[in-house]
C-alpha cells in the first residue's frame, strides 16, 4: 500500500507496527489486491546510445539470482504453493532454506508485493485465516516492508542519517575502527557473527535472523554507531533497500520504531545455540570449525587477527566514561 495511505483515524502516521498492521489488513479486506492489466507494448523506437564502456567482470556474487522474470514468478508461486506452510517453523533457522529469498526482486521491482499477496490469497486462503500460520506470518513480513516505506516517506530526516528517536542521536559512540573492520571481515571470534558476515560478503545476502544478530552485536557489544553497519550492509546487500535496511538497523540499535527497545540485546551465543543448534550454518562458512563439537561451535573462538577482540574491547571500554 502506497506510503501515506495507511493512517490513523486522525490522519496521522503510525509510529509502531502492530496498529499499522491491523489497519493494513482491514484495508486489504475492504478493497482487495488492486491488480493492473498488462500494459500495451510500446512502439519500437531507435535509441542512439554513445559507445558504453564494457563492464568489468566483478565477483560472481549475483550468479545465484536469475533475472528472468518467469523464473522469479515461478519461485514466488512455488513458495506460496509449497513452502509457505513451513515458514512459521523454518524461517528463523539460517541453515534451512525456510524463507522465500525474494527480497532482491521486491527491492528492485521485478516483483511487486501486490503480486505476492494475490498469489498468497490464491494458494493459501485457508491458512491466511489462522493468525500463526506460515502464510499469515509471511504476509506480516510484507506488511513490515510497507511499514518502513511509510515511515521513511513521513520522516525524511531518516535519509539524512538521523535517528527516528532524536534523543538517541546524543549517544557518543566509541566507534573503534579495528573492531569495525573485524566485524566487516567476519573476524570477531564469535562464530555466528563471523559466519553471517561471510555469508553477506560471499553471496550478497544474509538471513534475517543473522541480520538482527550481527546488527545487535555491532551496536550493543562493539558500541559502534548503527550508521556504520547500515552503510556497510547497503554496500553489500543484493536486496539493499533504504527503507527496510534503515528500519532494520534502527530497530536493532533501539533508535527506531521498536515499541520495546530498551532491553533488546541479542546474546550471540544463545542465539546461535537456539537458531543454528547443529552448527551446520556456522560450519558452512567457517569450515575451520569442522572438528569442534556442536556445543563448542557456538562459543567465541580465537579470531584470526593479531589481537583478541576482548582485549580490544576492554581497552576501549576503559576510556569510555
Ligand atoms: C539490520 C537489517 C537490515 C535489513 N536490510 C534489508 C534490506 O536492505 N532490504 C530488504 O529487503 N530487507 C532488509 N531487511 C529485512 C529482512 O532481513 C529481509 O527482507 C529478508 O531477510 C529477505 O529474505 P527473504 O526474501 O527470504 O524474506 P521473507 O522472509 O521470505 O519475507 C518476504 C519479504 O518480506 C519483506 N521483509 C521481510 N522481512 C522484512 C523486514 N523486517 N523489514 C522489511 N521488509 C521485510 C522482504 O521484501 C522479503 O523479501 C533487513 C533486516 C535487518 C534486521
Amino acid at each position: 500500500m502506497a506510503p501515506g495511505t495507511v493512517l490513523t483515524q486522525q490522519g496521522e502516521i503510525y509510529k509502531v507496527f502492530t496498529p499499522f498492521k491491523r489497519n493494513w489488513l482491514a484495508k486489504l479486506a475492504a478493497s482487495g489486491v488492486q491488480c493492473f492489466t498488462k500494459p500495451a507494448a510500446q512502439k519500437p523506437f531507435n535509441l542512439k546510445l554513445p559507445a558504453l564502456p564494457l563492464m568489468e567482470e566483478g565477483d560472481n556474487s549475483s550468479a545465484a539470482w536469475s533475472v528472468a522474470e518467469l523464473d522469479v514468478l515461478n519461485r514466488m508461486r512455488s513458495f506460496c504453493q509449497q513452502r509457505v506452510q513451513d515458514y512459521a517453523s523454518a524461517r528463523d533457522f539460517p541453515a534451512v532454506d525456510g524463507t522465500s529469498s525474494l527480497s532482491a526482486y521486491l527491492a528492485i521491482g521485478v516483483l511487486s508485493a501486490q503480486q505476492c499477496v494475490a498469489r498468497l490469497q490464491h494458494e493459501a486462503a485457508q491458512q491466511l485465516e489462522q493468525e500463526k500460520s506460515g502464510a499469515s506470518i509471511w504476509l506480516s513480513e510484507l506488511i513490515w516492508r510497507d511499514f518502513y516505506k511509510h515511515i521513511l516517506v513521513a520522516f525524511p530526516k531518516l535519509i539524512k542519517h538521523q535517528a527516528f528517536q532524536p534523543e538517541t542521536d546524543k549517544i557518543n559512540w566509541p566507534n573503534n575502527a579495528a573492531l569495525f573492520e573485524a566485524w566487516c571481515n567476519g573476524e570477531t571470534g564469535y562464530p555466528i557473527v563471523d559466519a553471517a558476515m561471510r555469508q553477506l560478503n560471499e553471496t550478497g545476502w544474509m538471513h534475517n535472523r543473522l541480520r538482527m544478530i550481527t546488527a545487535s552485536f555491532l551496536v550493543k557489544d562493539l558500541h559502534i554507531d548503527w550508521r556504520w553497519g547500515e552503510r556497510y550492509f547497503m554496500s553489500k546487500l543484493i536486496d539493499g533497500d533504504f527503507a527496510a535496511n534503515n528500519g532494520g538497523w534502527q530497530w536493532a540499535a533501539s533508535t527506531g520504531t521498536d515499541a520495546a527497545p530498551y532491553f533488546r540485546i541479542f546474546n550471540p551465543v544463545t542465539q546461535s545455540e537456539r537458531f543454528d543448534p547443529s552448527g551446520d550454518f556456522i560450519r558452512r562458512y567457517l569450515p575451520q570449525l569442522a572438528s569442534k563439537t556442536n556445543k563448542e561451535t557456538h562459543w567465541p573462538q580465537n579470531p584470526s587477527q593479531p589481537k583478541g577482540i576482548f582485549d580490544q574491547w576492554l581497552s576501549i571500554m576503559r576510556h569510555v566514561k
